[in-house]
């Protein structure tokens, strides 16, 4: 806690009287035979005396895990986890309604010479209209009652991320919000929110029943859809897994791994996962996706992966058939156990092992299969073209299942966990040579070489779904048995 003096008996006794016996954080009783500790309940940042009210009991447990936060922070944090724990993606609506219950209310208003004016809370609310110069479009800025918010899936189709939310959180703790979040409000009343999402919903988990609005009266969708996504163009070209973005994270990951394994007792992901949230304050996704990136990164990196030389990322300079988001849909997601596991590592610098080595060696024959001495933009011939076809979003995702599916059967993998785990333990090479057979078989099907003058093939392949391309195997017959030439 950050005291600036000790707290009195008396002081200890006035809060308790308050509180009661029990944690701040999770409402339990504090044992009789545990000692109580105290801790402030509001950011402690204007440095003035403790402010009794201030002040709350919490468990020896929880202070240890707090760090710098304050008890309302913890609180927030550990409900803000569970609230994106499912992995559905959560949007503003879902969050609003969460906290709010009710969200995306109608508001009536009326539109005069030089203001608007909004009717809620049983009164009538004026705001002076402005008018954009370029655009002729009217707006007004108000801040404005939760409920009558919803989501712009329109023009912000994307669901909130825990780790902006948080850190936005964190920094309205003690920090103003400097710019509104910008909505457009339609003829019958909609009031959509399309940009500062992450700003407006942190302020909402804090507990705000109003939020600061720029707002648009029904703009031209088409032309703000535009201007949206210009205004976010840096932003989204930043792919989350680009490289830079990885090594970021690396570095991050290599000093938390080194805190970790100073720490005593056994040692696995799942422990290290644990690590991550009570030690070093991160949620539970951002754990996850330390540990998932550092696994990609090992695999990417490895010298002896062949595909590496055909990502965008690490090649620049001519067009590449795959991205790291590609390989994380297709090879990352479908052959890799996802984390944490809770094996004990065998040392401390290898992690997955042989999961790691298995992958890099099947990624290394699909580059000499698939890609090598094929694939060539600058000639664009033949071999270029079915590469193209091969390496297109939703085939790649639909052979990767395939390629799985094949060595799964030829495995005589047949139950969820060992199909789950198919490339966890160690695969002598002998069976690679098989693994070859099958990624050359795939590769050598009509599919890719199919005259295609309505566009129809190439169209279903580069569909970026799990279904499209999938049914275009299965009607060309592209599938298990087929494979195995059974
Ligand atoms: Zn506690």
């Amino acid at each position: 806690m950050n005291e600036k003096r000790q707290l009195s008996e008396a002081e200890k006794q006035k809060i308790l009287a308050q509180h009661g016996r029990e944690c701040f954080v999770d409402g339990e009783p504090i044992p009789n035979d545990e000692p109580i500790e105290f801790h402030h309940i509001k950011p402690f940042s204007s440095g003035g005396p403790t402010n009794l009210n201030n002040i709350a009991p919490v468990c020896k447990r929880h202070h240890r895990t707090i760090g710098t936060m304050s008890l309302q922070e913890y609180r927030d944090k550990i409900e803000l986890s569970k609230f994106f724990e499912s992995e559905e993606p959560k949007y503003l609506d879902d969050l609003i309604r969460y906290k709010n219950k009710h969200c995306g209310e109608r508001l009536n208003y009326e539109i005069k010479e030089g203001h608007i004016s909004l009717y809620y809370k049983d009164s009538k609310h004026d705001f002076p209209l402005y008018t954009c110069p370029t655009t002729n479009w009217k707006y007004f800025y108000g801040t404005l009652p939760v409920k009558f918010i919803g989501n712009d899936r329109e023009l912000q189709p994307r669901p909130l991320r825990e780790p902006n939310l948080w850190k936005l959180y964190r920094h309205f703790q003690i920090n103003t919000q400097i710019s509104p979040s910008i909505c457009r409000i339609d003829d019958n009343g909609n009031l959509l929110l399309f940009d500062g999402q992450h700003k407006a919903a942190s302020q909402i988990w804090a507990g705000r029943s109003m939020v600061e609005c720029k707002v648009y009266i029904n703009p031209d969708k088409r032309t703000l859809k535009e201007t949206n996504l210009d205004a976010h163009g840096t932003y989204r070209q930043m792919s989350f897994y680009s490289h830079e973005l990885m090594q970021k994270y690396a570095d991050i990951f290599g000093e938390d791994w080194t805190e970790y394994m100073d720490t005593k007792g056994e040692k696995s992901e799942l422990g290290f996962y644990n690590f991550l949230f009570h030690s070093k304050q991160k949620t539970w996704a951002q754990a996850k996706n330390e540990i998932a990136l550092a696994l990609y990164k090992e695999i990417v990196d490895d010298k002896l992966n062949k595909l590496s030389k055909y990502l965008s990322e690490k090649h620049r300079g001519r067009k590449q058939p795959l991205t790291f988001a590609r390989l994380k849909k297709t090879f990352f997601q479908y052959m890799l156990v996802p984390p944490p596991v809770n094996d004990e590592f065998e040392s401390n610098t290898y992690f997955r092992k042989d999961e790691r080595r298995n992958l890099v060696k099947l990624m290394t024959i699909i580059a000499e299969e698939g890609l090598e001495a094929k694939w060539a933009p600058e000639r664009a011939d033949a071999a270029h073209k079915k590469a193209e076809r091969i390496f297109s979003a939703g085939a790649i995702r639909a052979w990767v299942i395939l390629l799985r599916d094949t060595i799964n059967a030829h495995l005589r993998n047949y139950t969820d966990e060992q199909r789950a785990h198919f490339f966890y333990r160690f695969i002598p090479d002998e069976e690679f040579i098989y693994f070859r057979q099958f990624t050359k078989k795939i590769f050598e099907h009509k599919i890719w070489d199919d005259p295609d003058p309505s566009g129809e093939i190439a169209a279903r392949l580069a569909k970026d779904d799990a279904t499209t391309a999938k049914s275009l195997f299965d009607e060309k017959e592209l599938n298990v048995q087929w494979v195995l030439g059974v």
